[in-house]
């Protein structure tokens, strides 16, 4: 078998296709719902748990170390149906006792009451839907709170004891300049929770946004606007101690890194059950395997319904895709791109076929190198996708 990082183990991440309106931005497999379509969900959801349990020992022999829950607004279920949701998983699915627990909740949904619930009940990295903190930034996003009430929860949200409290910031809104991103930054900064998110706003097709962008009345930023916002995070929460781990992530400190993104980047096995949840296993030597599920809700549960497991495509993964997919996660994490690992794991040299381009790299300053190490600068993270989609496979022929 290849070899996994041996710290990880295999992930679990359950999709929570809720929200209380949709944002207009938002490209995520998203409806609204009352209770009604929560109680079903949650059923459908164990019922899938249910098609897995098999198979869910061979994908996660060592038990599963971390339980994802996002979406949509997993806090759009009642801490009861959350409660039910994860003791019916902890009954089909191989967890292990100190599994580590993620909810992503959005500050409406976050009081005093919901907050000791979810602690209860194991979360120990909460998630908060802030996106901004300005009020016309927050309008013009579609979101349900006003600042005030992004600042609550986030006061909340740390004096309840979480392990971590992670903040979710968008920046690159159409016409946003450094003045109000670095009020953004410094309420943030104030406030001082462990972890933050940190997108650029992306305007998808087939989004209220998109249907603006097509009529000429809204843009995205221009790049090199982008960048300077996203030059100025690092810079003031540098200043603050903080620092990037990712491309969109930085933390206070190594031990609030998300443990369940970073098996993404490593490409540790992960099992997603929910509508156009995504999921990864390791095969033969060199080959891995990934699949997703039907993503429209009425889809996903007719087929579970149907004791039918819900997976609406799947592909297999060569070494050749996998060393690349490597160059790209590694390129984007402050780890960085590990090319001995990538030797062993998948067989590609990079570090002979790239010899004149990572000298080149490490000379303009967009990575580190320490031994057989890659490290991004943050010069280098601001560039990532266009260094990785530079690298040299071997004459692989793999789609970038
Ligand atoms: S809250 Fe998040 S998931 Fe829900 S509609 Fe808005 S952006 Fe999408």
């Amino acid at each position: 078998m290849p070899e996994a990082p041996r710290h990880d183990g295999p992930g679990l991440y359950l999709h929570v296709p809720f929200c209380s309106a949709i944002c207009p931005y938002c490209d995520f497999s998203v409806l609204t719902g009352g209770e009604t379509a929560h109680r079903r969900f949650v059923d459908t959801l164990l019922a899938e748990a249910e098609l897995w349990r098999e198979d869910a020992h061979r994908l996660a022999p060592g038990r599963f170390d971390t339980l994802y829950l996002g979406g949509g607004t997993p806090s759009a279920l009642a801490p009861a149906e959350l409660a039910r949701l994860l003791d019916g998983v902890a009954a089909r699915l191989p967890l292990r006792s100190d599994v580590w627990i993620f909810l992503e909740a959005n500050p409406e949904d976050v009081d005093r009451r919901s907050l000791d619930a979810w602690r209860d009940l194991g979360v120990r990295t909460l998630s908060l839907g802030v996106q901004s903190f300005d009020p016309a930034s927050l309008a013009f996003l579609g979101r349900r709170h006003d600042p005030a009430t992004a600042r609550r929860s986030v006061g909340e949200a740390l004096a309840t004891g979480f392990h971590t409290v992670s903040v979710d910031l968008i920046f690159g809104l159409p016409r946003q300049g450094s003045a109000s991103w670095g009020r953004d930054l410094d309420t943030l900064v104030e406030l001082s929770p462990q972890h933050l998110s940190c997108y650029q706003l992306t305007i998808h097709e087939g989004t209220p946004f998109g249907f603006r962008a097509r009529r000429g009345e809204l843009a995205e930023l221009a790049e090199d606007a982008q960048g300077e916002l996203y030059a100025q995070a690092h810079e003031v929460l540098a200043a603050a101690g903080w620092s990037a781990y990712e491309v969109s992530s930085f933390a206070r400190s190594p031990e609030h890194h998300s443990r369940h993104n970073r098996k993404y980047w490593r490409h540790v096995p992960y099992l997603g059950l929910g509508p156009s949840a995504h999921s990864f296993e390791l095969g033969a030597p060199g080959r891995a395997r990934r699949w997703w599920n039907e993503r429209k809700l009425g889809a996903w549960t007719r087929r579970v319904e149907a004791r039918d497991k819900p997976l609406a495509g799947e592909e297999g993964l060569a070494a050749e895709q996998l060393a690349l997919e490597a160059v790209f996660l590694g390129l984007r994490t402050a780890a960085g791109l590990d090319l001995e690992a990538v030797r062993r794991r998948w067989g590609v040299d990079l570090a002979a076929l790239n010899r004149e381009r990572f000298a080149a790299w490490v000379e303009a300053g967009f990575v580190d190198r320490a031994g057989g190490v890659l490290r991004p600068t943050p010069r280098g993270l601001a560039v990532a996708d266009g260094l990785a989609a530079s690298v040299e496979l071997g004459g692989s022929d793999v789609s970038r």
